[in-house]
């Protein structure tokens, strides 16, 4: 991890995603470069929802800094579910294309998951497709998806082995909370996977030298729940009520106990974006012939 990917607070270390992100960004350009490949990127956004608009313009630029083929199909909002299909057809077809990513949400008319079934599981960049879901529980090879690769990304650049560590996960959710289980037993971690209706959550929490909280709620991780040393990474993502951006942990009073954390904004959310980039070039190596 380079200097400036880390800041000390009182106590932890701050782990910054987004110099962290600009890293392993650098590395997928570096290889592509390397590779003589040009891997090719569909975003495809339904509606005009402006986060999404946000998020897909920012995929895109990335996709343009590592020098990949990149298209974009901006679809209206009633677009039907037939029609996005037969795009997701057309793109499973190309051959330009090695990754397709549809933007979440879908308008409410559209099956979610009769879309993202519908990509191929080899061009499932954000690691979505059920396939892709099996194959990372039997450990066999795969496309990850973004966010839990980018957790494990920040985890792995701590310097810190996972081996034996107790990791407990907030939320299961299929994209972030239900991956995340494989991806720290992997790493040989005892996994607790907590949800809604776990009890006494400030006990468990309390057990784990690893926490990743992905739950949606502001800050209901409290700092207090925090065991001394541990590392913290936080994917919640929310609007306070003043308008500032905080996660699903009390970052101030987690700092003070944990030795790794990471803010929001500028922690898990950059690496996401990174992450799609490296699975797009791993995409592109897995279809040569
Ligand atoms: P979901 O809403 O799909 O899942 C939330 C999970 O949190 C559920 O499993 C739910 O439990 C659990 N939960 C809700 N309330 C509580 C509670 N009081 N105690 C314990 N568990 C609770 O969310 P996502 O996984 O999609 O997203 C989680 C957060 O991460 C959001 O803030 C989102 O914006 C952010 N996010 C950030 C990304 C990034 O790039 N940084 C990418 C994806 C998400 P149950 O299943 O029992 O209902």
């Amino acid at each position: 991890m380079s200097d400036r990917a880390v800041t000390s607070t009182n106590r932890a270390t701050i782990l910054d995603g987004k110099a962290i992100a600009a890293e392993v960004t650098a590395e997928v350009a570096a290889e592509t470069d390397a590779s003589g490949l040009r891997p090719g990127l569909a975003v495809v956004l339904v509606g005009d929802d402006p986060a999404s608009a946000v998020y897909v313009r920012n995929k895109t630029r990335s996709a343009e800094r590592v020098g990949f083929y990149h298209v974009q199909h901006t679809l209206p909002a009633d677009t039907s579910e037939a029609e996005l299909i037969q795009l997701i057809d057309r793109l499973n077809a190309d051959d330009r294309v090695d990754g397709i990513l549809v933007q979440l949400p879908l308008p409410g008319h559209i099956g979610k998951e009769r879309v993202l079934d519908r990509v191929l599981p080899q061009k499932d960049v954000d690691g979505f497709h059920p396939m892709n879901a099996g194959l990372l529980t039997w450990r066999r090879p795969c496309l990850v998806p973004c966010t839990p690769a980018g957790v494990m990304e920040l985890l792995r650049r701590t310097g810190q082995n996972l081996r034996g560590e107790e990791a407990v996960i907030v939320g299961r959710s299929n994209i972030v909370g239900k991956p995340m289980i494989q991806l720290l037993e992997q790493a040989d971690c005892t996994v607790t996977l907590a949800h809604s209706r776990t009890r006494d959550l400030a006990t468990v929490v309390g057990r784990a030298s690893v926490v990743v909280a992905a739950v949606g709620v502001p800050e209901l991780v409290k700092g207090a729940w925090i065991r001394d040393g541990a590392r913290v990474i936080d994917v919640g993502i929310n609007r306070a009520p003043s308008g500032r951006l905080v996660g699903d942990v009390e970052f101030a009073a987690a700092a003070e106990r944990a030795a790794f954390i990471t803010p929001v904004p500028g922690g898990v959310g950059p690496m996401t974006i990174a992450m799609l980039m490296r699975n797009t070039l791993t995409a592109a190596k897995r279809r040569l012939p």
